[in-house]
């Protein structure tokens, strides 16, 4: 029943009570899966909980549920909690690494500019852009049964990027001239970690220096130069792998 899978505003949950208002899973419901009263769902809130449903009313403006009363706490998400700073892309770049590293279980991502970033946007662009960002990442949350969506920060400056409150996350940089430390070392019994990946034209030199004076650890991984989306998908695999759920 995974494609009758559909996200509840936690606002729109009253008692047992549920609806959906969002005119696009409105017409899914209606027009694309054609269901009717009666019919089972799943509802995920996008903050971590799954609830089985069945429909109860469907208007051209909402549809009505009613929740069952055991909440399936399906467990869907890592107990890895990873922090992915990502420096900008060319748009369809980043979309995909978003989309990939959300179905991996990210947690957040918070997208900044660095020296060697080459898309420029202006402000205004940067908040249609989060919004198109947001609506990614719910996609693929869906899609891949996540229960939570991974929260897009808005775009920061490098500096600001170095100065985010991860809380008490082991912090990693994606520093490929890096010889020394491993990965796995690095991370050791973290629970949480906060990465910072470069964008196409990689980090300079100073602000690599800048990362590790803030206390982000630099760390290679391999030999070869990886595109930055492709070393953003890496690195969340392999920490889900070492600290998360990929494993199991
Ligand atoms: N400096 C690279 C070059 O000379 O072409 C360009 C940067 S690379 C395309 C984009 C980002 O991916 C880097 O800033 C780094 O964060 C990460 N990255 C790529 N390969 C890596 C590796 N082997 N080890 C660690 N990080 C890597």
């Amino acid at each position: 029943m995974k494609h009758r899978r559909f996200r509840i505003h936690p606002e729109h949950i009253q008692g047992r009570q549920a609806f959906i208002v969002d005119p696009q899973e409105i017409r899914h419901i209606r027009s694309v899966l054609r269901l009717g009263e009666g019919d089972p769902v799943n509802l995920f809130d996008g903050e971590g909980k799954e609830y089985r449903a069945s429909i109860v009313q469907i208007t051209r403006g909402r549809v009505i549920l009613s929740l069952k009363p055991e909440t399936a706490s399906v467990p869907m998400e890592s107990p890895a909690k990873i922090i992915l700073g990502v420096a900008l892309l060319k748009a369809s770049k980043f979309d995909w690494l978003l989309q990939k590293v959300t179905e991996l279980g990210v947690s957040e991502i918070v997208p900044f500019s660095s020296s060697h970033v080459v898309p420029r946007w202006g402000e205004g662009q940067t908040g249609s852009r989060r919004a198109r960002w947001e609506k990614i990442a719910a996609e693929a949350a869906k899609q891949c049964c996540r229960t939570a969506i991974p929260r897009i920060h808005p775009l920061r400056s490098f500096e600001e990027a170095l100065a985010y409150d991860a809380g008490r996350a082991t912090r990693v940089l994606l520093w490929e001239k890096e010889k020394a430390v491993r990965l796995g070392e690095t991370v050791a019994h973290s629970s949480r970690v906060f990465v910072l990946v470069g964008p196409e034209g990689g980090f300079s030199d100073e602000e690599a220096l800048r990362a590790q004076a803030a206390g982000f650890q630099p760390v290679r991984l391999g030999p070869r130069i990886l595109r930055a989306e492709t070393a953003g998908v890496a690195i969340v695999a392999l920490l889900q792998f070492i600290l998360g759920d990929l494993n199991k």
